[in-house]
């Protein structure tokens, strides 16, 4: 690519949109299409958290470290992503749970993710909204929030001028050299032209990916499966809560599931309540600047998805989201599932293929695509 070209850019997401910054960075004119009239994919559906603490020591931290970066930079001339470092607090309700906080302020990156430990006190002179019952709290400084439904046309309207074209109601649907045809027959030539379809199996990435489910034919009988694998996952959200977090929240559950906390203490957990075991459910609570909370999540892996949404998983994480703060909780006000793609069966963090000379397919950077966007868009451009 030379300093005056072009870049293309499918799908209105948010790994499209942060590929679209960082093209206009490098000094490129963009174009990007999506298929609906704005983004409606995972990344209005989040929790708009930027969560460094979870995760994996190593490359997988690194990358969430400088994407935190760019997201505070890049916040900085588009504010209406509400941005904010507000860090999180994950809440122990049991030793056990004690136990794998202490292990994990021990370990060697808890200074890069800002970890400290804190009193049942302490937590409440942080977060004085958290007036239930807990045993401490570990307190994550690096993480960070934004506001998923409005994060994207705040970018958008940052990047408005003329070298920035958004072209809503486009639809990829063929892809050569250097370009891409819209249903509408017009073609879009770039000197690069990035794929960021999201969880979309079908359709112009389809070919491009293998469902970890079908082993590819290079694995030995019996291999982890390898590939990308869709995940969905139950939120809803309240109406506004009287009174402000300070932090993001979550509870205990979440200990098991992020690889950050894959500690000898962990395997001294007792099992988890039959009701989150089912859905695989962990308490994750973050308050929309309007004072709304929006709380989640399940883990559904087995294809093909519910259509709907399953009530007892919500109950539970009411539950749990009222246990921590003390109080009974705003009416609901919407409840919506949301679909992600995640790598599997590799130690890359996301799938980054060459499609056709001068395209290239970035997807499936699971759980953590909303954090990592602006640092897995840097490499596309190093
Ligand atoms: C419920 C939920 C909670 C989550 N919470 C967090 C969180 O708090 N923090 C975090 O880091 N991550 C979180 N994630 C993960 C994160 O949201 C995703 O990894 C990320 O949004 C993926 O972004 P994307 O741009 O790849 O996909 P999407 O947001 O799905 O965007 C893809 C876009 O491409 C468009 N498109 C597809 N095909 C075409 C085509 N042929 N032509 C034109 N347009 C096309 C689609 O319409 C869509 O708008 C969560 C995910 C879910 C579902």
């Amino acid at each position: 690519m030379n300093e005056s070209g072009r870049v293309v850019i499918v799908g209105g997401g948010i790994l499209g949109t942060m590929h679209a910054v960082l093209a206009r960075r490098h000094g490129y004119m963009v174009t990007q299409l999506e298929r609906e009239p704005a983004g409606r994919g995972a990344s209005v559906r989040n929790f708009g958290l930027v969560w460094v603490s979870g995760r994996r020591a190593g490359p997988e931290l690194a990358l969430a470290l400088r994407a935190r970066a760019l997201w505070e930079e890049i916040a900085a001339s588009a504010p209406g992503t509400g941005f904010r470092p507000a860090g999180s607090l994950t809440i122990a309700a049991s030793e056990p749970e004690l136990a794998v906080m202490r292990a994990a302020v021990a370990l060697p990156d808890a200074k890069q993710r800002e970890f400290e430990l804190l009193t049942p006190d302490e937590v409440r002179s942080v977060n004085p909204a958290l007036r239930g019952e807990f045993l401490g709290g570990l307190y994550c400084r690096a993480d960070a929030i934004v506001e998923p439904r409005v994060a994207l046309p705040a970018l958008r309207a940052a990047l408005a001028g003329p070298s920035y074209t958004w072209l809503p109601g486009r639809e990829a649907v063929e892809v050569t050299a250097n370009a891409v045809r819209d249903q509408r027959g017009d073609w879009h030539r770039g000197d690069l032209v990035v794929l960021c379809t999201g969880a979309n199996f079908t359709g112009l990435a389809g070919p491009h990916l293998s469902a970890a489910g079908a082993l590819a034919a290079d694995q030995p009988p019996g291999a982890e499966p390898r590939g990308l694998r869709r995940v969905r996952l139950q939120m809803l959200q309240t109406l506004p809560l009287a009174e402000r977090l300070t932090t993001a929240l979550a509870d205990g559950d979440s200990l098991r599931y992020y690889p950050a906390y894959d500690v000898p203490a962990r395997t001294a957990l007792p099992p988890q309540a039959a009701v989150a075991a089912a859905s695989r459910a962990q308490l994750l609570l973050v308050q929309r600047l309007d004072g709304s909370l929006t709380i989640g999540d399940t883990h559904e892996y087995d294809e093909p998805f519910g259509f709907d949404v399953d009530e007892t998983a919500y109950d539970h994480l009411l539950a749990r989201a009222s246990a921590l703060l003390g109080v009974a909780l705003p009416r609901v006000q919407r409840r919506w599932a949301g679909v992600y793609s995640e790598v599997v069966g590799t130690t890359a963090l996301y799938h980054r293929s060459d499609v056709a000379p001068g395209v290239v397919l970035v997807t499936g950077p699971g759980g953590r695509g909303m954090t990592c966007s602006p640092a897995i868009a840097e490499e596309t451009f190093l």
